[in-house]
């Protein structure tokens, strides 16, 4: 794993035509849970085997210079839309991606709210349905993310990806149409509780569901809010595409090792 993720980074090096001594640090980004601090992994959802790995000394090591600085995908995310996206300025917005999985981060204050133990902004696992038939992964039933993720989108069709969930359901199909609308409300009810709980003035949304079908996922959310938020938080914020787009992650590692490495970046330690 380390050292597939320093061979890669070797390659990038080589072909900006640096080299290792040109570079002052490094930012990888990885799914959660996580501790920022001390760059180790502590368990993954959805990657077995992965237990208390130190991640960031790893790839430090093999890489042989730069200090690495580890954080979770979402907020590598977050901290790239705050710093060089759609949240620029702002300091009280949310960044979801709704993508495989459904993921997020939150900022408040001006603050990246991190919670006891690092997990907070894990937006996917807010419970929207009390359907205790849709299983999420993480061993509760009813979470975002088990209606509106691409993975559980397809597999509850019974395909490969969600984006033939969505052509079947434009097509007339009927049953991938109610897949699609019960994932819209659950995103619907998702936006609204932000709205409500956390007053943000934007919610940035990236993914690549929300990237190819932002009529399924913005605008129901843009809606809900519209129709059935608090009215003044409801008045007060914005639902936007991410400006980053799949490359928000990396973009906004980068920018988290360049302030970590100065000793700033202290909005969202
Ligand atoms: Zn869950």
């Amino acid at each position: 794993m380390a050292g597939a993720l320093v061979a890669s980074a070797s390659a990038a090096i080589g072909a900006s035509g640096a080299s290792l001594a040109d570079i002052a640090a490094a930012g990888l980004s990885a799914p959660g849970p996580l501790d920022h601090q001390t760059g180790v992994i502590l368990i993954t959802q959805n990657i077995a085997g992965f237990k208390d790995v130190p991640l960031a000394a790893m790839v430090e090591s093999r890489l042989g210079g730069p200090k690495v600085f580890l954080d979770r995908d979402t907020v590598m995310a977050a901290i790239g839309e705050g710093l060089a996206g759609a949240a620029k300025r702002a300091r009280d917005f949310v960044y979801l991606t709704v993508s495989t999985g459904v993921g997020g981060a939150i900022v408040s204050g001006g603050r990246m709210v991190r919670g006891a133990s690092n997990t907070a902004g894990e937006l996917g696992h807010f419970p929207v349905g009390f359907d205790r038939d849709v299983r999420c992964r993480c061993g509760s039933f009813g979470c975002v993310e088990a209606y509106a993720a691409g993975r559980n989108l397809a597999e509850a069709y019974g395909v490969e990806d969600a984006s033939i969930v969505y052509a079947k359901a434009a097509a007339g199909d009927a049953r991938a149409a109610a897949l699609i609308a019960r994932a819209e409300l659950a995103l619907s009810n998702l936006a609204v509780g932000i709205v409500n709980a956390l007053n943000p003035e934007r919610i940035v949304v990236g993914g690549s569901v929300a990237e190819h079908e932002p009529g399924h996922v913005l605008e129901p959310m843009r809606r809900a809010i519209a129709e059935r938020a608090f009215k003044v938080p409801g008045a007060a914020v914005q639902v936007v595409p991410s400006a980053l787009g799949g490359d928000v992650s990396i973009v906004g590692s980068a920018l988290a090792a360049r302030d970590r490495a100065s000793g700033g970046g202290q909005w969202f330690l």
